[in-house]
């Protein structure tokens, strides 16, 4: 049996011998029972071992490191306002601002009733704020590896007394190029540490990465790459590149979908698709990585509460949202790499629950779907576009004081046409759908 099987048995988060702090916060935070990755690595943690672990993005991987780092790193927990009694213990770095926004929040949570401080470090805003909580003193730093550096070379992150270090999602950093800025902060720690790198696929380069920066590591493994999160249902249909839009409504529209997270490949494919279903009334937003962080923060933000029911996305900027049971994920264009495909259906099915992923494949993405096919092992089987729903009945007769006549509202994604600027799309749409009546009080009749 090996080290991390005999440790399965543990099913509860009280098997895992958790301080009582951080049992509550689970409690808090809903959850009953650890996942697997949880299982398997946080007796490992709590051992001192170094850790190579391959998990996707929806496992509940966070969880996995924060917990028992925050369990070994209770004992240093204080009130002290001294700086000098918050030393940097655990250090998270993450590829993008979203993810460490993430993951500072899940370390908050899980954090809040241990007098332990934690802060989160990104680019594109002003360092003002993040000088302030470094001064401060933070036991638990999450960053992006960049603005680490800026803060680093600044002597406001004082890393020698880093205990812990977290290389979350590994795979994507290298991706990004940050390979040289991780060496840089490797020379910055500690030899003696205890390191964890999580990444959702495994190649040569990330058992370079680990050679360097781990020893003697454990392998915990819980999701292969060719498994590509069962629980979610995958459909492809064939669509011309030309008609991807009006196929994306349909689907929302005929499966009820409330939200969903739509995948361009580039940025400006992302721009494109946001500014055509703003014209169609849709509610929608777009994040990539030339969108200002301030927005891409509102966006994710409306996300989350509802107000945005189709958010665009390119790969690199959607990594690290985390929405609690999204329950649609669109492949509006197949991604490059094929990995990414796995990265994007795992934003939907996460930690149980069931999801979709809808993927409308042009003919000149062949390719890709192959490439996609060979990365997950199987098939994806094309079918029809589902059928568009009938035409409403006709409505009631207009009432001419009470009430004027607009352009139809086509679906609950879609709000009414007479919103916003006039397309061409609107106007062809008009032509084939009758008038809907709007009381007064804004309201539609059924
Ligand atoms: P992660 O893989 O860390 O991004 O986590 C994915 C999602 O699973 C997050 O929304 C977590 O809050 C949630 N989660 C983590 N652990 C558990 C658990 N043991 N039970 C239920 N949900 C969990």
């Amino acid at each position: 049996m090996t080290e991390s099987s005999a440790l399965e048995a543990a099913n509860t988060f009280e098997e895992l011998r958790l301080a009582p702090e951080l049992l509550a916060a689970v409690t808090a935070m809903g959850y009953t029972t650890p996942t697997p990755i949880q299982r398997e690595a946080i007796p490992l943690v709590l051992a001192g071992r170094d850790l190579l672990a391959q998990a996707q993005t929806g496992t509940g991987k966070t969880a996995a490191f924060t917990l028992p780092l925050l369990h070994k790193m209770r004992s240093f927990a204080n009130t002290s306002t001294s700086p000098a009694r918050h030393p940097v213990r655990a250090l998270v770095l993450a590829p993008t601002r979203e993810l460490a926004i993430q993951v500072y929040d899940n370390v908050a949570m899980y954090a809040k009733n241990l007098p332990l401080r934690s802060t989160v470090v990104f680019g594109g805003v002003g360092m003002q704020e993040q000088e302030a909580a470094l001064r401060a003193g933070v036991e638990v730093l999450v960053a992006t590896p960049g603005r680490l550096l800026d803060h680093a070379g600044n002597k406001l992150a004082l890393l020698n007394q880093v205990q812990f270090l977290v290389l979350d999602e590994a795979d994507r950093m290298l991706d990004m190029g940050f390979l040289p800025d991780l060496k840089r902060i490797l020379d910055l720690l500690p030899a003696k540490r205890q390191t964890l790198l999580f990444s959702a696929t495994f190649n040569d380069e990330i058992t370079r990465l680990s050679a360097s920066f781990l020893q003697n590591p454990l392998k915990v493994e819980v999701a292969r790459k060719n498994s590509a999160t069962e629980l979610v249902e995958q459909v492809a249909h064939r669509v011309p590149e030309d008609d991807k839009m009006e196929a994306l409504l349909r689907i929302v529209r005929v499966r009820g979908i409330s939200q969903a997270l739509v995948f361009t490949r580039t940025k400006i494919a992302a721009d494109k698709l946001f500014r055509r279903l703003q014209r169609r009334g849709v509610e929608a937003a777009a994040i990539h990585g030339d969108k200002a962080q301030v927005d891409r923060l509102l966006a994710l933000e409306g996300f989350k509460q509802g107000k945005i029911k189709l958010l665009v996305a390119t790969d690199i900027a959607a990594r690290g949202i985390d929405i609690a049971e999204l329950p649609c994920v669109f492949n509006y264009e197949l991604p490059y790499h094929p990995e990414d495909y796995v990265h994007r259906i795992g934003r939907t099915g996460r930690a149980g629950a069931s999801g979709l992923a809808v993927s409308l494949v042009s003919s000149e993405e062949d390719k890709l779907l192959a490439g996609v096919e060979r990365f997950i092992n199987r098939k994806l089987e094309i079918s029809p576009l589902p059928s568009p729903p009938p035409p409403p009945p006709p409505a009631a007769p207009v009432q001419p004081v009470a009430a004027a006549v607009v352009e139809p509202a086509a679906d609950p994604v879609v709000g009414a046409y007479g919103r916003g600027r006039r397309g061409r799309e609107q106007q062809v749409c008009a032509l084939f759908l009758p008038p809907v009546r709007i009381d007064q009080d804004g309201s539609t009749p059924e």
